[in-house]
């Protein structure tokens, strides 16, 4: 090896596992009545119970618990007819009680899923478990006031007891694009089945990343980095490559990994140390005394089942059996709604067609609006209308072009496609004696072009098609054109 090749770099293999957690879609905490959505007024949503006052008891929010049943079957989980609450003690301003009441040694559902799509097929990341618990309130460093000082740190508890899911994956991702597979998995389930809005830009599903690396497959695992508090998907992936190439950095240099809990920092793009990482025994977990078993019985189960919608993958390989291309698929089942809109539109035209217009003309103009896939539904051009218009373009009454022009109209109105149609005078030209008219002005004007398709260059027939095309304003129905340049063209006699 010459001095100027760099030395070869050490493989290293990661060893990944994720914690997420999903704020449940319930209307009030899980322990106490206080609503779960609030406006901006801090504190305004507390309470003795979420305020820890001596004397409160909690009372289990039932709704918080069906919603994790229905997490449960959708991933394949086993859930626990009979799991417990337990105490996880640690002080911080953001928590009112000095403990946090979560399950611990017995969670609600263990086992099940995600199956993720990766380069080489379809793979399940199987999951640890999932369990139940109270969220902790925020503590605000930069305060927006001006007549707190910055050495002052204020509190919110409006969070301080919201109910959530935590969902914990084995260590079977391997690579930064499986997790962001894995999340992107988890957060279509969480908003398919109506469990958690899933927005990460609003807190309500956070990832925390357990990374380690070893230098071949067969060895142990390493010691593990955790990064918390990752909000975003892409961050994710970012803060988990970054940290696969530092501790590969460190083994190089012959250093031992430290265990300890990291935060990504998305402006010098790395991951930074927080602290050092706690064990269980740092939380002296011990049994919720004021909360029973929390027992499930069938009838509860079969509530759970009851209100499962179809499953994403589920309905996604549906679309494709029906003819929807893979990637048009991809995208429709990207949330309930969405898929809804399709199914009602192709329900009464063609397929593919409102495959081709839902993914494009319809989602392009909720992207320029800033409307999510989650709202689809709320389009102002209803399935059944949005239909009208298909139908129109299949019996090639409209081209493409109007159809769009059309659409457009129909957002702003609430006619239906044909009296749009008729009112812009959009429809197909077919008389022929129109536009033989028009071919031959076209004809008789270009000397030029008529004498080089003479001559044998036969492309020039697509551009009297073009002209034709122009004239008529995408009108004119392309093969109606084609015969009637080759009647102009043959009766032109130069
Ligand atoms: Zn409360």
């Amino acid at each position: 090896m010459s001095s100027l090749e760099t030395p070869e770099r050490t493989r290293v293999f990661p060893v990944i596992g994720l914690e997420v957690h999903a704020q449940l879609q319930t209307r009030s905490k899980m322990f106490c009545p206080c609503p779960v959505t609030v406006g901006d007024e801090a504190n305004a949503a507390t309470c003795p119970i979420c305020l820890a006052f001596p004397g409160t008891l909690p009372v289990l929010n039932r709704e918080a618990v069906t919603l994790a049943m229905r997490l449960a079957l959708a991933t394949g989980s086993e859930i626990h007819r009979d799991s417990r609450f337990s105490r996880k003690n640690y002080f911080y301003p953001d928590l009112p009680k000095g403990y946090q009441i979560t399950q611990y040694d017995r969670p609600i559902a263990t086992g099940g899923g995600i199956e993720i799509d990766t380069p080489g097929g379809s793979r399940t990341i199987r999951l640890t478990r999932i369990h139940l618990e109270e969220d902790a309130g925020k503590s605000l460093h930069d305060t927006p006031f001006a007549d707190v000082p910055s050495t002052v740190s204020l509190v919110d508890w409006n969070r301080a007891g919201v109910p959530l899911c935590e969902i914990v994956s084995e260590p079977e991702v391997r690579t930064a694009e499986e997790a962001a597979s894995y999340l992107t998995e988890l957060r279509r389930l969480l908003r398919f089945i109506g469990v958690s809005d899933a927005d990460m830009e609003k807190g309500n599903l956070r990832c925390d990343a357990n990374v380690s690396v070893r230098l071949s497959e067969d060895e142990p695992f390493g010691t593990r980095v955790e990064i918390k508090n990752l909000n975003s998907i892409r961050f994710v992936a970012k803060a988990i490559e970054h940290e696969i190439e530092r501790q590969a950095e460190s083994l190089r240099r012959g250093e031992r990994i430290v265990l300890e809990t990291r935060l990504w920092d998305e402006k010098s793009s790395r991951t930074v140390p927080m602290r050092g990482k706690e064990e269980a025994q740092d939380y002296r977990y011990f049994p919720e005394p004021d909360l029973g078993a929390l027992r499930i019985d069938d009838a509860w189960m079969s509530e759970a089942a009851a209100t499962m919608p179809e499953l994403p993958r589920a309905r996604r390989a549906r679309l494709l059996a029906a003819g929807v291309p893979a990637s048009d698929a991809e995208t429709l089942t990207s949330a309930r709604e969405l898929a809804d809109y399709f199914e009602q539109t192709a329900a009464l035209a063609s397929t593919r067609l409102a495959a081709n217009w839902v993914t494009g003309e319809v989602l392009r103009w909720m992207k320029e609006r800033r409307i999510s896939a989650e709202d689809a539904l709320s389009f102002p051009v209803s399935p059944a209308r949005l239909a009208g218009l298909l139908r129109m373009l299949e019996a090639g009454e409209i081209s493409a072009a109007s159809g769009k022009e059309v659409l457009a109209a129909m957002i702003d109105s609430p006619a239906e496609a044909a009296a749009l149609v008729t009112e812009k005078g959009l429809g197909r030209i077919s008389d022929a004696g129109e536009l033989d008219r028009v071919a031959s002005e076209i004809v008789a004007s270009s000397p030029g072009q008529v004498a080089l398709y003479r001559s044998g260059k036969t492309a020039t027939f697509g551009w009297f098609v073009g002209q034709v095309m122009k004239r008529t304003g995408g009108r004119a129905d392309p093969s109606s054109v084609r015969e009637a340049i080759t009647r102009a063209l043959e009766t032109d006699n130069g």
